[in-house]
Protein backbone atom coordinates (compact mmCIF):
# COMPACT_ATOMS: atom_id res chain seq x y z
CA UNK A 1 0.00 0.00 0.00
CA UNK A 2 1.55 3.18 -1.14
CA UNK A 3 1.42 5.82 2.14
CA UNK A 4 1.54 9.37 1.22
CA UNK A 5 1.59 12.74 2.91
CA UNK A 6 -0.62 15.63 1.65
CA UNK A 7 -0.28 18.30 3.42
CA UNK A 8 -4.08 20.10 3.63
CA UNK A 9 -2.53 23.62 5.04
CA UNK A 10 -3.87 26.51 3.42
CA UNK A 11 -5.01 24.18 0.82
CA UNK A 12 -8.70 25.08 -1.02
CA UNK A 13 -10.67 21.91 -0.27
CA UNK A 14 -14.26 21.18 -2.05
CA UNK A 15 -16.95 18.94 -0.21
CA UNK A 16 -19.20 17.84 -3.12
CA UNK A 17 -22.80 16.99 -1.32
CA UNK A 18 -21.96 18.95 2.42
CA UNK A 19 -25.52 18.99 2.66
CA UNK A 20 -25.79 14.82 2.65
CA UNK A 21 -25.16 13.09 6.08
CA UNK A 22 -21.42 12.15 5.02
CA UNK A 23 -20.42 15.69 3.37
CA UNK A 24 -21.72 17.28 6.21
CA UNK A 25 -19.74 15.18 8.94
CA UNK A 26 -16.57 15.79 6.47
CA UNK A 27 -16.93 19.58 6.43
CA UNK A 28 -17.68 19.69 9.87
CA UNK A 29 -13.98 17.07 10.47
CA UNK A 30 -12.30 19.84 8.20
CA UNK A 31 -12.77 23.05 10.78
CA UNK A 32 -9.79 21.50 12.65
CA UNK A 33 -7.71 21.04 9.68
CA UNK A 34 -5.55 24.28 8.73
CA UNK A 35 -7.41 24.18 5.52
CA UNK A 36 -10.28 26.45 3.92
CA UNK A 37 -13.51 24.77 3.28
CA UNK A 38 -15.38 25.41 -0.32
CA UNK A 39 -19.00 24.30 -0.51
CA UNK A 40 -22.03 25.19 -3.34
CA UNK A 41 -25.62 24.81 -3.16
CA UNK A 42 -27.46 22.40 -5.52
CA UNK A 43 -29.22 26.01 -6.28
CA UNK A 44 -25.39 27.33 -7.40
CA UNK A 45 -23.69 24.46 -9.09
CA UNK A 46 -26.04 21.53 -10.48
CA UNK A 47 -23.56 18.43 -10.16
CA UNK A 48 -25.91 16.83 -12.98
CA UNK A 49 -25.01 19.10 -15.53
CA UNK A 50 -21.54 18.66 -17.28
CA UNK A 51 -20.08 22.17 -18.76
CA UNK A 52 -21.51 23.62 -15.60
CA UNK A 53 -19.08 21.34 -12.65
CA UNK A 54 -15.91 21.91 -15.64
CA UNK A 55 -16.68 25.85 -15.50
CA UNK A 56 -17.49 26.36 -11.73
CA UNK A 57 -14.14 23.81 -10.75
CA UNK A 58 -12.24 25.92 -13.08
CA UNK A 59 -12.69 28.74 -11.68
CA UNK A 60 -12.87 28.05 -8.33
CA UNK A 61 -9.19 27.01 -8.17
CA UNK A 62 -9.30 23.79 -6.00
CA UNK A 63 -6.48 21.77 -4.14
CA UNK A 64 -8.47 19.06 -3.40
CA UNK A 65 -12.26 18.04 -3.71
CA UNK A 66 -13.67 15.00 -1.27
CA UNK A 67 -16.54 13.48 -3.34
CA UNK A 68 -19.48 12.52 -1.41
CA UNK A 69 -22.15 13.56 -3.15
CA UNK A 70 -24.71 11.41 -4.38
CA UNK A 71 -28.22 10.08 -4.47
CA UNK A 72 -28.27 7.73 -1.73
CA UNK A 73 -31.24 5.84 0.19
CA UNK A 74 -32.37 2.60 2.03
CA UNK A 75 -33.07 -0.87 0.48
CA UNK A 76 -36.36 -0.14 -0.76
CA UNK A 77 -35.30 3.56 -2.64
CA UNK A 78 -32.54 1.48 -3.92
CA UNK A 79 -35.18 -1.38 -5.03
CA UNK A 80 -37.73 0.85 -6.01
CA UNK A 81 -35.93 3.91 -8.24
CA UNK A 82 -33.47 2.29 -10.34
CA UNK A 83 -32.85 4.59 -12.85
CA UNK A 84 -32.25 7.81 -10.17
CA UNK A 85 -29.44 5.37 -8.46
CA UNK A 86 -27.58 4.28 -11.58
CA UNK A 87 -28.17 7.34 -13.72
CA UNK A 88 -27.56 10.50 -10.79
CA UNK A 89 -24.89 8.56 -9.57
CA UNK A 90 -22.93 7.84 -12.39
CA UNK A 91 -23.61 11.32 -13.93
CA UNK A 92 -22.23 13.22 -10.63
CA UNK A 93 -19.09 10.71 -10.24
CA UNK A 94 -18.02 11.57 -14.25
CA UNK A 95 -18.60 15.37 -14.04
CA UNK A 96 -16.79 15.29 -10.91
CA UNK A 97 -13.88 13.70 -11.24
CA UNK A 98 -13.56 14.74 -15.07
CA UNK A 99 -13.84 18.26 -14.28
CA UNK A 100 -10.93 17.84 -11.23
CA UNK A 101 -8.72 15.98 -13.71
CA UNK A 102 -9.03 18.80 -15.79
CA UNK A 103 -8.67 21.23 -13.79
CA UNK A 104 -5.34 20.07 -11.96
CA UNK A 105 -6.84 19.02 -8.55
CA UNK A 106 -4.02 17.72 -6.72
CA UNK A 107 -5.93 15.41 -4.97
CA UNK A 108 -9.59 13.65 -4.69
CA UNK A 109 -11.05 11.08 -2.49
CA UNK A 110 -13.94 9.45 -4.21
CA UNK A 111 -16.79 7.60 -1.29
CA UNK A 112 -18.19 4.41 -2.87
CA UNK A 113 -20.24 1.74 -0.76
CA UNK A 114 -19.75 -1.34 1.11
CA UNK A 115 -22.62 -2.47 -1.22
CA UNK A 116 -20.39 -3.04 -4.32
CA UNK A 117 -19.69 -6.47 -3.22
CA UNK A 118 -21.16 -9.26 -4.13
CA UNK A 119 -23.88 -11.03 -2.47
CA UNK A 120 -22.49 -13.75 -1.61
CA UNK A 121 -19.14 -12.61 -1.03
CA UNK A 122 -16.50 -14.44 1.69
CA UNK A 123 -17.17 -12.22 4.87
CA UNK A 124 -15.78 -10.06 6.61
CA UNK A 125 -15.30 -8.75 2.44
CA UNK A 126 -11.71 -7.78 1.84
CA UNK A 127 -11.27 -5.01 -0.84
CA UNK A 128 -10.62 -8.33 -3.06
CA UNK A 129 -13.70 -9.63 -3.49
CA UNK A 130 -14.83 -6.67 -5.91
CA UNK A 131 -16.49 -8.33 -8.94
CA UNK A 132 -16.07 -11.54 -7.98
CA UNK A 133 -19.84 -12.47 -8.08
CA UNK A 134 -23.25 -11.48 -8.64
CA UNK A 135 -24.60 -8.30 -6.95
CA UNK A 136 -27.28 -8.02 -4.57
CA UNK A 137 -30.65 -6.92 -6.75
CA UNK A 138 -32.06 -4.32 -4.24
CA UNK A 139 -29.56 -2.04 -4.49
CA UNK A 140 -27.84 -3.28 -8.05
CA UNK A 141 -27.87 -0.14 -9.55
CA UNK A 142 -26.35 2.10 -7.06
CA UNK A 143 -23.64 -0.68 -6.54
CA UNK A 144 -22.84 -0.66 -10.42
CA UNK A 145 -22.49 3.36 -10.07
CA UNK A 146 -20.09 3.28 -7.20
CA UNK A 147 -18.32 0.51 -8.94
CA UNK A 148 -17.99 3.05 -11.95
CA UNK A 149 -16.68 5.36 -9.75
CA UNK A 150 -13.79 3.48 -8.26
CA UNK A 151 -12.84 2.43 -11.59
CA UNK A 152 -13.24 6.19 -12.86
CA UNK A 153 -10.32 7.23 -9.83
CA UNK A 154 -8.24 3.93 -11.06
CA UNK A 155 -8.48 4.49 -14.65
CA UNK A 156 -7.51 8.37 -14.01
CA UNK A 157 -4.37 7.28 -11.60
CA UNK A 158 -2.59 4.77 -14.38
CA UNK A 159 -3.71 6.78 -17.32
CA UNK A 160 -3.14 10.44 -16.20
CA UNK A 161 -1.25 9.94 -12.94
CA UNK A 162 -3.64 11.81 -10.83
CA UNK A 163 -3.56 11.19 -7.26
CA UNK A 164 -7.49 10.10 -7.17
CA UNK A 165 -8.28 7.58 -4.01
CA UNK A 166 -11.35 5.84 -3.32
CA UNK A 167 -12.86 4.41 0.14
CA UNK A 168 -15.28 2.03 1.01
CA UNK A 169 -17.79 3.10 3.66
CA UNK A 170 -19.74 0.45 5.46
CA UNK A 171 -23.36 1.40 6.38
CA UNK A 172 -23.32 5.17 8.33
CA UNK A 173 -25.84 6.71 10.79
CA UNK A 174 -25.72 9.71 13.30
CA UNK A 175 -26.21 13.90 13.15
CA UNK A 176 -28.11 14.50 9.72
CA UNK A 177 -29.51 11.24 8.32
CA UNK A 178 -32.27 11.77 6.05
CA UNK A 179 -35.55 11.34 8.60
CA UNK A 180 -37.53 9.46 6.27
CA UNK A 181 -39.57 6.33 6.35
CA UNK A 182 -40.12 5.03 2.66
CA UNK A 183 -36.67 6.19 1.66
CA UNK A 184 -34.37 6.19 4.58
CA UNK A 185 -31.89 3.49 5.73
CA UNK A 186 -32.32 1.40 8.48
CA UNK A 187 -30.68 3.35 11.76
CA UNK A 188 -32.79 6.51 11.21
CA UNK A 189 -36.19 4.54 10.05
CA UNK A 190 -35.62 2.70 13.32
CA UNK A 191 -35.41 5.70 15.51
CA UNK A 192 -38.22 7.06 13.87
CA UNK A 193 -40.49 4.25 14.74
CA UNK A 194 -39.20 3.83 17.81
CA UNK A 195 -39.95 7.19 18.75
CA UNK A 196 -43.13 7.58 17.61
CA UNK A 197 -44.02 3.50 19.56
CA UNK A 198 -42.97 5.58 22.40
CA UNK A 199 -44.94 9.08 22.07
CA UNK A 200 -48.09 6.72 21.28
CA UNK A 201 -47.23 4.29 24.10
CA UNK A 202 -47.21 1.44 21.36
CA UNK A 203 -46.34 -1.89 22.48
CA UNK A 204 -44.90 -3.04 19.04
CA UNK A 205 -43.17 -1.40 16.37
CA UNK A 206 -42.44 -3.38 12.97
CA UNK A 207 -39.62 -4.27 11.60
CA UNK A 208 -39.14 -4.79 7.34
CA UNK A 209 -37.56 -8.75 6.83
CA UNK A 210 -37.02 -11.01 9.46
CA UNK A 211 -35.11 -9.24 11.66
CA UNK A 212 -32.40 -11.72 10.64
CA UNK A 213 -29.85 -10.20 8.15
CA UNK A 214 -26.68 -8.70 9.72
CA UNK A 215 -25.08 -5.56 9.17
CA UNK A 216 -22.13 -3.24 10.27
CA UNK A 217 -22.96 0.04 11.31
CA UNK A 218 -20.06 3.31 11.48
CA UNK A 219 -20.59 6.96 12.94
CA UNK A 220 -20.93 9.47 10.29
CA UNK A 221 -18.12 11.82 12.76
CA UNK A 222 -15.71 8.47 12.43
CA UNK A 223 -16.55 8.11 9.18
CA UNK A 224 -15.67 12.02 8.24
CA UNK A 225 -12.43 11.42 10.17
CA UNK A 226 -11.56 8.48 7.80
CA UNK A 227 -11.51 10.13 5.22
CA UNK A 228 -9.40 13.08 6.27
CA UNK A 229 -6.64 10.30 7.38
CA UNK A 230 -7.03 8.85 3.52
CA UNK A 231 -6.76 12.11 1.80
CA UNK A 232 -3.61 13.15 3.98
CA UNK A 233 -1.74 9.47 3.93
CA UNK A 234 -2.90 7.16 0.93
CA UNK A 235 -2.31 7.51 -2.34
CA UNK A 236 -2.91 3.94 -4.17
CA UNK A 237 -4.95 2.69 -7.30
CA UNK A 238 -6.57 0.11 -4.47
CA UNK A 239 -9.55 1.57 -2.56
CA UNK A 240 -9.65 1.19 1.26
CA UNK A 241 -12.95 -0.41 3.38
CA UNK A 242 -13.96 1.89 6.11
CA UNK A 243 -15.93 0.38 8.87
CA UNK A 244 -15.21 -0.71 12.61
CA UNK A 245 -15.24 -5.02 11.15
CA UNK A 246 -18.23 -5.68 13.69
CA UNK A 247 -21.45 -6.11 12.82
CA UNK A 248 -24.79 -7.39 14.09
CA UNK A 249 -28.55 -8.47 13.04
CA UNK A 250 -31.20 -6.03 12.41
CA UNK A 251 -33.10 -6.99 15.48
CA UNK A 252 -29.73 -6.34 18.07
CA UNK A 253 -30.21 -3.13 16.33
CA UNK A 254 -33.74 -2.42 17.03
CA UNK A 255 -33.15 -3.56 20.83
CA UNK A 256 -29.83 -1.65 20.74
CA UNK A 257 -32.11 2.18 19.75
CA UNK A 258 -35.14 0.75 22.02
CA UNK A 259 -32.80 0.53 24.77
CA UNK A 260 -31.32 3.91 24.64
CA UNK A 261 -35.07 5.54 23.63
CA UNK A 262 -36.38 4.32 26.65
CA UNK A 263 -38.64 1.96 25.03
CA UNK A 264 -39.94 -1.51 26.04
CA UNK A 265 -42.33 -2.99 23.26
CA UNK A 266 -41.96 -6.32 21.31
CA UNK A 267 -40.72 -6.45 17.49
CA UNK A 268 -42.93 -7.93 14.75
CA UNK A 269 -41.37 -8.51 11.64
CA UNK A 270 -43.08 -7.80 7.87
CA UNK A 271 -41.92 -10.28 6.00
CA UNK A 272 -43.47 -8.71 2.69
CA UNK A 273 -40.22 -6.49 3.04
CA UNK A 274 -37.17 -7.52 1.28
CA UNK A 275 -33.84 -8.33 3.71
CA UNK A 276 -31.22 -7.72 0.93
CA UNK A 277 -27.77 -9.00 1.76
CA UNK A 278 -27.69 -11.42 4.30
CA UNK A 279 -24.63 -10.33 5.81
CA UNK A 280 -22.41 -7.47 5.16
CA UNK A 281 -19.36 -6.60 7.13
CA UNK A 282 -15.96 -5.28 6.10
CA UNK A 283 -12.44 -6.44 6.38
CA UNK A 284 -11.00 -3.37 7.82
CA UNK A 285 -7.50 -4.48 8.28
CA UNK A 286 -6.05 -2.79 5.58
CA UNK A 287 -7.64 0.90 6.95
CA UNK A 288 -6.00 -0.56 10.69
CA UNK A 289 -2.70 -1.44 9.28
CA UNK A 290 -2.17 2.28 7.77
CA UNK A 291 -3.13 3.45 11.43
CA UNK A 292 -6.71 4.13 11.42
CA UNK A 293 -9.29 3.31 13.59
CA UNK A 294 -12.84 4.20 14.46
CA UNK A 295 -13.49 5.72 18.15
CA UNK A 296 -16.69 5.90 18.84
CA UNK A 297 -18.76 2.97 20.49
CA UNK A 298 -21.83 2.16 19.12
CA UNK A 299 -23.88 2.74 22.22
CA UNK A 300 -22.67 6.18 21.75
CA UNK A 301 -23.43 6.86 18.05
CA UNK A 302 -26.51 5.83 18.38
CA UNK A 303 -26.91 8.20 21.65
CA UNK A 304 -26.07 11.22 19.47
CA UNK A 305 -28.13 9.86 16.56
CA UNK A 306 -31.39 9.95 18.78
CA UNK A 307 -30.60 13.44 20.43
CA UNK A 308 -29.67 14.72 17.00
CA UNK A 309 -33.04 13.48 16.15
CA UNK A 310 -34.92 14.58 18.81
CA UNK A 311 -33.19 18.81 18.47
CA UNK A 312 -33.58 18.76 14.83
CA UNK A 313 -36.86 16.68 13.58
CA UNK A 314 -39.07 16.18 16.50
CA UNK A 315 -38.65 19.58 18.15
CA UNK A 316 -38.66 21.54 14.90
CA UNK A 317 -41.73 19.94 13.92
CA UNK A 318 -43.24 20.93 17.15
P1 LIG B 1 -28.99 -2.03 3.06
O1 LIG B 1 -27.99 -2.21 4.18
O2 LIG B 1 -28.37 -1.54 1.79
O3 LIG B 1 -29.78 -3.29 2.82
O4 LIG B 1 -30.01 -0.84 3.42
P2 LIG B 1 -30.78 -0.34 4.74
O5 LIG B 1 -29.94 0.61 5.53
O6 LIG B 1 -32.08 0.20 4.25
O7 LIG B 1 -30.98 -1.63 5.68
C1 LIG B 1 -31.85 -2.59 5.26
C2 LIG B 1 -31.97 -3.76 6.23
O8 LIG B 1 -32.70 -3.37 7.40
C3 LIG B 1 -32.76 -4.86 5.56
O9 LIG B 1 -32.39 -6.12 6.08
C4 LIG B 1 -34.19 -4.50 5.97
O10 LIG B 1 -35.07 -5.62 5.88
C5 LIG B 1 -33.95 -4.06 7.42
N1 LIG B 1 -35.00 -3.16 7.95
C6 LIG B 1 -35.87 -3.48 8.95
N2 LIG B 1 -36.73 -2.47 9.15
C7 LIG B 1 -36.41 -1.49 8.27
C8 LIG B 1 -36.94 -0.19 8.01
O11 LIG B 1 -37.92 0.27 8.63
N3 LIG B 1 -36.32 0.56 7.04
C9 LIG B 1 -35.22 0.09 6.34
N4 LIG B 1 -34.65 0.89 5.43
N5 LIG B 1 -34.73 -1.15 6.56
C10 LIG B 1 -35.30 -1.93 7.50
Amino acid sequence: MAVSSFDLTGKRVWVAGHRGMAGAAIARRLRRENCEIVTADRNDLDLLRQADVHGWVADTKIDAVFLAAATVGGIMANATRPAEFLYENLVIETNVIHAAKSAGVKKLLFLGSSCIYPRMAEQPMREEALLTGALEPTNEWYAIAKIAGIKLCAAFRRQYGCDFVSVMPTNLFGPGDRYDAENGHVVAALIMKIHAAKRSSSATVELWGTGTPKREFLFTEDLADACVFVLKNYSDELFLNVGTGRDMTILELAESIARVAGWNGTFVFDRSKPDGMPRKVMDVSRLHALGWNAQTSFDEGIKQAYEWYLANVVDRAA
